[in-house]
């Protein structure tokens, strides 16, 4: 698992130009929280596009989804 590096995102900012979506999520501890694209993987069976990504809080260090 790849983990976020942090310093090349733009901590304690609402906005951050190097996360997926560019704005940030607020952690439970009052952090923001990094999202990066992980990965893509089709599903042959029904045709869906199932997108993955990995977060990371920057004030607590949680991966957890927001
Ligand atoms: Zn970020
Ligand atoms: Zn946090």
């Amino acid at each position: 698992m790849i983990e976020i590096q942090l310093t090349n995102h733009t901590l304690n900012e609402t906005k951050c130009k190097n996360c997926y979506s560019y704005d940030t999520d607020l952690c439970l501890c009052g952090g923001r929280i990094h999202c990066e694209f992980e990965d893509k993987v089709y599903d042959e069976t029904n045709g869906e596009i199932y997108l993955f990504f990995k977060y990371k809080c920057d004030k607590c260090g949680s991966t957890n989804r927001p």
